[in-house]
């Protein structure tokens, strides 16, 4: 363990400590040098928030970004969950701040889905002139906008900070101008709508967690990622012959066959299946990519032990973490598809998965699950219904197509 993440260790060990006393902590190594004032202004808005009846958890902690940002970001977003499983609540307000500046603040409101962070939160309490506001005036700030954020209400007007002369360290900034000094000529604090958009932006962050439900789905790219251009100019190559033929290898040895043709005949029917608006053709590719992957490895295997087919998830079939089958229940239809993780534990806490949005038809603007459409995607709900293959050939090569007709 390297002496930063054992002071890291420390530190939460000591932050845990007091907070399952009481929601304040202020690190003993910072303590003495903060002012009386300091001390009361974060003392009160602690009561404060306490007095909204929101769970909340305050620690003012010294300095410890020297050693890299993203590292001190993982630390207290992961800590801020644990406290917010322990809490029981709904939500659960965190604030981690720096006491000696609060050049960084760390405010999270969680939920069951994890923490969520105002946008720009690292800056948003810094001024125009690259200072940063005070403790005494960052930690009520923050406090408000998550409570504000927790209830859904108007965010906070930014507090006034007069960054031209903020007097050398050891003086507080309630001791020197005093908190009403609001006298707009004299602010420079030009971050107070950067700050108000910050958390509007937030708020509006929360509002939209279901956005996709509107929107076509524009990622995850999957082309570049999984290398599929390339991908489908090897499952072009034959199919090797087994090396121990029998019924289960040849039969293996067709399949293999069968999801060569789909991919041909996918990406024939859809050449732009990587540029496309529709995602459903970049994940058809990149089904049948790995369903061909995975039978080429069978063909060539030394053991008897043979591989199982791989699953994918029927709302985002790029998902692939432990597919089971799951009951869906929908306006009183059942359908048992097959499901992520991810997506049976959003749907037992009672959130709605992201699903792959695509336009209703060619060309449209409109955006529905791809299941409500009835192409070959819908028909085989990738792999939940029937193989991906399948529904490809019957649908989009000529051939089968002229063979089976259109009329199903
Ligand atoms: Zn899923």
């Amino acid at each position: 363990m390297t002496s930063y993440a054992r002071a890291q260790q420390q530190l939460r060990e000591r932050i845990r400590g007091t907070w399952a006393q009481h929601p304040l902590y202020i690190d003993e190594i910072i303590r003495p040098g903060l002012t009386e004032n300091q001390i009361k202004a974060i003392r009160q808005a602690s009561q404060q928030t306490e007095d909204t009846g929101l769970t909340h958890y305050l620690a003012i902690v010294p300095g410890l970004l020297t050693m890299g940002y993203g590292d001190w970001a993982k630390f207290t977003s992961d800590f801020a969950f644990d406290m917010h499983q322990e809490s029981g609540e709904k939500q659960t307000l965190v604030l981690f701040s720096e006491g000696e500046t609060s050049a960084r603040s760390f405010a999270y409101l969680v939920t069951d889905n994890g923490p969520v962070v105002p946008t720009g939160a690292p800056e948003l309490m810094k001024s125009s002139s690259d200072d940063f506001i005070s403790v005494e005036l960052a930690v009520p700030y923050y406090l408000q906008v998550l409570v504000a954020a927790a209830k859904g209400t108007e965010p906070p007007q930014a507090p006034d900070f007069d960054t031209r002369d903020v007097g050398d360290r050891d003086e507080d900034y309630i001791e020197r101008f005093g908190l009403d000094n609001s006298d707009p000529d004299t602010l420079v604090f030009g971050a107070t709508a950067v700050a108000a958009l910050g958390a509007t932006l937030w708020l509006l962050h929360r509002r939209h967690r279901y956005s996709w439900r509107s929107e076509l789905t524009t990622k995850p790219e999957l082309v570049t990622s999984h290398k599929l251009k390339k991908a489908v100019t090897e499952a072009a190559a034959p199919i090797p012959e087994p090396d121990h033929p029998d019924d289960d290898t040849w039969a293996l040895h067709d399949r293999g066959r069968r999801i060569q043709d789909a991919l041909a005949a996918l990406t024939a029917a859809h050449p732009d299946w990587a540029e496309s608006v529709d995602f459903a053709h970049r994940n058809g590719v990149f089904v049948l990519v790995a369903l061909d992957r995975w039978l080429r490895r069978q063909l060539r295997r030394r053991s008897s032990r043979v591989e199982d087919e791989p699953r994918f998830c029927f709302l985002f079939p790029h998902h692939r973490k432990d597919i089971e089958d799951h009951v869906l229940k929908q306006s009183g239809r059942s359908l048992t598809v097959g499901l992520c993780a991810d997506c049976r534990q959003e749907l037992a806490t009672g959130h709605d998965p992201e699903r792959l949005m695509v336009p209703k038809r060619p060309g449209s603007t409109r955006a529905v699950p791809y299941f409500q459409r009835d192409d070959a995607y819908a028909l085989s709900g990738f792999g939940s219904f029937q193989p991906l293959d399948e529904a490809v050939l019957d649908e989009m090569s000529p051939q089968r197509s002229a063979a089976v007709g259109r009329s199903r």
